[in-house]
């Protein structure tokens, strides 16, 4: 639908569709929300799913006296319908939606202005592809989907443009308690046009005004943690006070006194963005408890956070998947593991995403063999591929969506220590010094194996399931 809207954008289809835009989205959304497959442009923003359900058209061109005439009657019916239907709703009035611990007031350290600050300063973010600002409070998770998807629209020459930005509603849809970190699922219902532009394709350029989305923001925070701190509302080290001028990349750590910003013992941190479609009501792993009892010694782990591991692994090996070095598996995979993707890789040949969102990742299961843990993960992913060449040739027709299943292993033993507070697969677990070179498989500094049962979570399985 959204297709044939804009090509068709100088006719009064397209005006009609202006008028009724808001109506037909919210429909749209009910009836099949994100669209991930539907063959709809599902539009960027929603940087973790299927994204806005985009409506199409806009005024292109030239007028004349009907095109006019439509106009008023669009925004006479726009309006009607408006009042009629309340549809456009301003402020509370969606909790309907949210079964779980509706009405429920947030956590403490996590208020609206908050939400509201990390909300706007990361569609800042996103439109900037500049994740400076943000970095350190949002997880390394987080930050590797933010910056895998910039990388690829930089090589298309694209922006995701996003304006007239307005929340509608913020709710805490659950709350709970993940070992020692607390968790908060908040929802966010949002309105924005949004625009994306290459340089370089201009074929592929889309807009969509007034997109309204429904998001869940899941945020995390030790129970143990400070609560004098705030992150969002300065731009200095929650630990030392020292300003942040340098450029936090990968490793959200102060270059003056070495804490890791976004450890959750300071404030609350955002640990994963989810589409309404996506969202299933929070963790529901079953044998959490079983997991909680293996793994009670280590005093960082967490189901969200093994999640946020992950999201972080996935990302770089949808990264490695689509060109990059693949020494960039050494980091984290086995032998094993890292030749099937690079078997995989080969099989699919050349191409770089023009979309690619994480939908979810969910721990589904666990098995303890032998020495090992091996904690089982279910994703899900939407994206397009397409060869970029001189032009830019479309391998899928439209977004699909697939299914994924890794497993990330550990030495039962290993599991008695906590863990050392490092980001993983970027310093080493054991002395923390920063992998400066990734050509090498065991760190510069200490001679530790980059892949260590005993120190590290290892990618010990990873394939896409049809
Ligand atoms: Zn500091
Ligand atoms: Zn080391």
């Amino acid at each position: 639908m959204k297709k044939v809207f804009s090509e068709l954008n100088k006719t009064y289809i397209a005006l009609i569709a202006i008028c009724f835009l808001s109506y037909q989205q919210t429909f749209a959304r009910a009836g099949g929300g994100g669209g991930h497959s539907s063959g709809g442009h599902s539009s960027g923003g929603g940087f973790s799913g299927g994204g806005h359900f985009g409506g199409g058209g806009f005024i292109g061109g030239g007028s004349s006296p009907i095109i006019i005439i439509l106009i008023v009657i669009g925004i006479i019916v726009y309006f009607y319908l408006k009042n009629k239907t309340n549809l456009f709703n301003d402020g509370n009035d969606d909790s309907a939606g949210d079964s779980n611990g509706s009405g429920q007031s947030l956590p403490e350290g996590l208020d609206s202005e908050k939400i509201q600050t990390a909300f706007l300063s990361i569609q800042e973010a996103w439109q900037n592809k500049d994740l400076k600002k943000v970095r350190k409070w949002i997880s390394d998770g987080v930050y590797q989907r933010f910056n895998a998807q910039f990388a690829m629209m930089n090589k298309l020459g694209q922006v995701n443009k996003l304006s007239s930005i307005r929340i509608n509603s913020i709710h805490l849809s659950k709350a709970d308690v993940d070992g020692n970190y607390q968790t908060a699922d908040v929802s966010i219902s949002f309105t924005m046009d949004d625009e994306f532009i290459s340089d370089k394709y201009h074929s592929f350029n889309q807009k969509f005004r007034g997109d309204s989305a429904k998001e869940y923001w899941t945020f995390i925070k030790r129970q143990d943690a400070q609560t004098d701190k705030n992150l969002y509302d300065n731009n200095n080290c929650p630990n030392c006070g020292a300003p942040f001028d340098i450029n936090m990349g990968e490793i959200s750590r102060c270059g003056g006194c070495g804490t890791l910003t976004n450890n959750a013992s300071y404030d609350w941190v955002l640990s994963e963005i989810t589409q309404e479609d996506d969202y299933s009501g929070g963790n529901n792993f079953s044998r959490r408890y079983e997991l909680q009892e293996l793994t009670k010694n280590d005093s960082l782990f967490s189901v969200q956070r093994i999640e946020d591991v992950a999201s972080n692994i996935f990302m770089q090996v949808m990264e490695v998947m689509s060109g990059e070095s693949d020494k960039i598996l050494t980091r984290f995979s086995d032998e094993e593991t890292t030749s099937s993707i690079l078997k995989n890789k080969k099989e699919a040949g050349d191409f770089v995403f023009d979309r690619l969102y994480l939908n979810n990742v969910d721990l589904v299961d666990f098995n303890a063999t032998g020495e090992r843990l091996n904690l089982n993960f279910s994703l899900n992913a939407t994206y397009q591929r397409v060869q970029a060449g001189q032009k830019l040739t479309l391998i899928d027709s439209e977004m699909i969506t697939e299914s994924y299943r890794m497993v990330l292993s550990k030495n039962i033993k290993a599991l008695q220590t906590a863990e050392k507070e490092t980001v993983f697969s970027y310093e080493c677990a054991k002395c923390g010094a920063p992998y400066s070179d990734t050509t090498n498989d065991v760190c510069q500094y200490c001679s530790a194996p980059l892949i260590d049962f005993n120190r590290n979570w290892v990618l010990t399985y990873f394939n896409k399931i049809n």
